[in-house]
């Protein structure tokens, strides 16, 4: 391949360019001028060894919010991530992605004698219009599909790039049985389908409008659909009737299990309307509201819908045995391998030898980096390339399989498969 992301001929994308299935890359964080050091630590997974960015149920918003854009990097700021959380693999893959980008020969770490410069570099980079898509191509990424949550129905390419594809979060849509209800991201169904052309004052018309948004999905750009449910609420899905979630449409004082009917059913609805138009769903499991995150929860799910591919994300961590059990199980079921490796890399590894054994074919795995900064995203991609290449050479090592076939493997997991999963 001669060129690189986005058409870039700076370098050149070799047979083992990524195709990126899962980052938060968002159109008002692109070259943001406000974007400096400290708000890749605030706004990254090291922010997260801080507060988390979700609320648990029994938490309100006030305890989670970070420090916004535009809030001058001090030393002091940054120390604690370096000095008291530096042992969590957030941080240090955050570290790594910096330096990788904006360091110099003789930058091992980043330290009070080299952040000025570096925060420097940072803000200056914000100011380069080719920034993005060069930091990609020479970190070998050739396409990125991103989950702009804030703006779920939006086509992102005209701002981050014709590299670009998207995912449309459905959690809104799920909940939406009131006007005033908002998912863990604030956005608000009735609102969101207001601005496309008029609020529905029935369910059966705010069905016939969401299937009017998904006919128009390929036109944005927008390849699949992402379930985020497990930052909202268990992933336990019941079944519920069209007559039962008519029943809480529009109620300003609905109880929990009434809204649990509505969102139950509206999954179903989107799982049917999944296979229907044959587009993927990504889902998101383990960690989230953790009581309720276990990827089991969501076997009578698939099981109800053999025709719907799933797309199940993070190997479920700490679940990932559980996930890959079910993998084997339920063939309509595929690994997006993205953010298992930046929780932990020790037990990626064991995960990712355990899944090449017992997956049913080669197609099943894929990968992201799950961030959103280019740094956080070059530092994911050059660790994943080591962590795959350590496992692939073990497996050779032992004679499990020979190189060839290590081979073909590393580039199905790095494009191949979500070429196909997708229709890229
Ligand atoms: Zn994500």
């Amino acid at each position: 391949m001669g060129i690189g992301f986005d058409g870039v001929e700076h370098g050149s994308l070799d047979q083992d360019w990524i195709l990126d299935v899962h980052e938060h890359h968002l159109p008002e964080l692109f070259l943001c001028p406000q974007v400096n050091l400290l708000s890749l630590f605030e706004q990254s997974y090291a922010g997260w060894t801080l507060r988390r960015p979700y609320p648990l149920p029994s938490e309100g918003w006030g305890e989670t919010a970070p420090k916004p854009n535009g809030t001058p990097c001090r030393w002091e700021d940054l120390k604690p991530y370096l000095e008291e959380r530096g042992s969590n693999h957030f941080v240090r893959n955050l570290i790594r992605g910096i330096l990788l980008v904006h360091g110099q020969e003789g930058d091992h770490t980043l330290n009070a004698s080299n952040w000025e410069r570096l925060n420097q570099a940072v803000i200056q980079s914000r100011q380069d219009p080719g920034f993005q898509a060069r930091t990609l191509t020479q970190s070998g990424i050739g396409k990125i599909i991103t989950d702009a949550y804030t703006q779920p129905t939006a086509d992102v390419r005209p701002v981050l790039g014709k590299g670009y594809a998207s995912v449309m979060r459905i959690n809104a849509f799920c909940m939406g049985y009131h006007a005033e209800v908002a998912d863990h991201n604030g956005n608000r169904a009735w609102e969101l389908l207001g601005q496309l052309g008029g609020v529905p004052q029935t369910l059966e018309a705010y069905l016939e409008a969401i299937g009017h948004l998904v006919s128009s999905m390929a036109s944005r750009g927008q390849v699949a659909f992402k379930h985020a449910l497990a930052y909202d609420r268990s992933l336990s899905t019941g079944s519920a009737s069209f007559k039962q979630a008519s029943e809480v449409w529009g109620k300003a004082n609905a109880s929990p299990s009434e809204k649990a009917l509505f969102e139950d059913f509206m999954v179903h609805f989107f799982c049917d309307l999944a296979a229907e138009r044959d587009l993927p769903i990504q889902v998101h499991l383990g960690t989230a509201w953790i009581r309720g995150s276990h990827p089991m929860r969501l076997a009578s799910l698939v099981e109800a819908h053999p025709g719907t591919r799933f797309l199940m994300m993070h190997l479920a961590y700490p679940w990932s045995r559980d996930l890959l059990g079910m993998a084997f199980v339920y063939r309509n079921l595929w690994i997006d391998l993205t953010w298992s490796w930046l929780l932990s890399p020790t037990h990626f590894q064991m995960a990712l030898h355990e899944a090449i054994e017992i997956l049913p074919d080669e197609h099943r795995m894929m990968m992201g980096g799950d961030n959103w900064h280019l740094e956080e995203t070059v530092a994911s991609m050059h660790c994943f390339r080591d962590l795959l290449s350590e496992v692939l050479d073990e497996k050779v090592r032992r004679a499990y399989f020979d190189r060839s076939t290590a081979n073909r493997l590393r580039r199905r997991i790095l494009h191949e498969n979500a070429q196909a999963f997708f229709k890229l």
